[in-house]
């Protein structure tokens, strides 16, 4: 059974998230305040952490920060907060993604299952280094690409920031540590080479580069591959 622990001081919320989940047949622990919550996260071992960040006694992104201290469990944001610092903040600290409020809760579990499914996949296929789409398949051991059948040449920026996104499918990558990664850069006003690479990208792999399937921006925070 996978097992979530909803951090979360609305009771509304909460008693929603549980029906929904326990109906799914997740097994589900509740913490209102971010001390229980690490303390159940510690005692329960849940396998996707869903976390408010505005709780009664710390901040959610505290709570982000003690988790990853020792845990690398899925980390999915809920918060009516919509400014982007908030939201890169969170994912800065360690979250995998971020979900704001009010939110479909069909768009929840699909979110919820891709978390899941992300850490199954890591757990089953450590050797894994093909990544293949319909457009293009990615060697991460011998550092190629190929898209209809050729070999696309990358540069060695272009395949940091790509080995990057591929390596954490359906996760959302901050500016910021795209930048810090690839570039070495700790300010975040670099973001015209991201903006850039990302399109280089997009045109050598993209089979329609203006509408990507694949190399996504997220407007305002960083980029995200969807396998
Ligand atoms: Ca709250």
């Amino acid at each position: 059974m996978t097992r979530v622990l909803v951090v979360e001081d609305d009771p509304q919320l909460v008693r929603a998230l549980i029906i929904n989940l326990q109906a799914r047949q997740y097994g589900v622990d509740a913490a209102p305040d971010g001390a229980t919550a690490l303390r159940l996260a510690a005692a329960r071992q849940p396998d996707v952490v869903l976390l408010d960040l505005g709780l009664p006694d710390m901040d959610g992104v505290e709570v982000i920060e003690a988790l990853r201290g020792w845990t690398r469990v899925p980390i999915m944001v809920l918060s009516a907060r919509q400014a982007s610092e908030e939201k890169v903040a969170a994912l800065d600290a360690g979250a995998d993604d971020y979900i704001t409020k009010p939110f479909s809760m069909d768009e929840l579990l699909a979110r919820l299952r891709a978390a899941v499914r992300r850490t199954e996949d890591i757990a089953l296929a450590p050797e894994t280094t093909l990544v293949e789409t319909d457009a293009f398949t990615i060697d991460l051991l011998a550092k190629t690409a190929v898209r209809d059948g050729h070999d696309v040449r990358l540069t060695p920026t272009e395949w940091h920031l790509l080995e990057i996104l591929v390596t954490n499918p359906g996760r959302l990558i901050t500016q910021k540590h795209l930048l810090q990664e690839v570039w070495g850069v700790t300010q975040g006003n670099k973001t015209n080479y991201l903006r850039v690479y990302m399109a280089q990208l997009r045109r050598k792999l993209e089979t329609d580069p203006a509408h990507p399937r694949y190399l996504i921006t997220e407007p305002g925070m960083g980029y995200r591959f969807e396998g």
